[in-house]
């Protein structure tokens, strides 16, 4: 069995890099043998994350959502590695932090203070079609 080197998008939510976990997040990608291929610090505007959160319009959550990704600057990250899209969402966890598994980003890190299920630190591709669109919309 192959298995292919794959690239996915990570994002440093703005919860994250405000309570500055960047650093930790990092961390724990390059720990899983993950590499770091491409970086940048950016305050994103609606546009691009109204492309980028394209499927959820409409949504209950879609505004908050919104509002929340433009509150303040975003590390977006181009990682590399085996397996990394599907291996990422598992080091993410589950998008609810209140239930997603302890050891994962989300699980360890992300409060659980009564805080919008939004607030989760992390955003990882979800498929290869979505790590292809997300990485040009993001880095091209
Ligand atoms: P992800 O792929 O795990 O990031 O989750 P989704 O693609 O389903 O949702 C995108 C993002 O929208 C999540 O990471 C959360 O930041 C936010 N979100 C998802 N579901 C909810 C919800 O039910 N309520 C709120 N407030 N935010 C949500
Ligand atoms: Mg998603």
């Amino acid at each position: 069995m192959t298995t292919p080197i794959e690239e996915t998008l990570v994002l440093v939510k703005p919860d994250g890099v405000a309570r500055n976990l960047t650093g930790e997040i990092l961390r724990r990608i390059e720990a899983k043998g993950y590499a770091l291929v491409d970086v940048r610090l950016l305050q994103a505007d609606r546009e691009l994350l109204a492309t980028h959160y394209a499927e959820h319009e409409g949504k209950p959550f879609y505004e908050p959502l919104m509002d929340f990704m433009q509150s303040g600057p975003i590390v977006a990250m181009r990682v590399a590695g085996n397996r990394v899209i599907e291996g990422f969402r598992v080091l993410a966890g589950q998008t609810d932090p209140t239930t997603a598994a302890p050891g994962t980003i989300r699980g360890d890190l992300a409060r659980d203070w009564g805080l919008p299920v939004q607030q989760n630190l992390v955003h990882g591709s979800d498929s290869p079609e979505s790590a292809e669109r997300e990485l040009a919309l993001w880095f091209d």
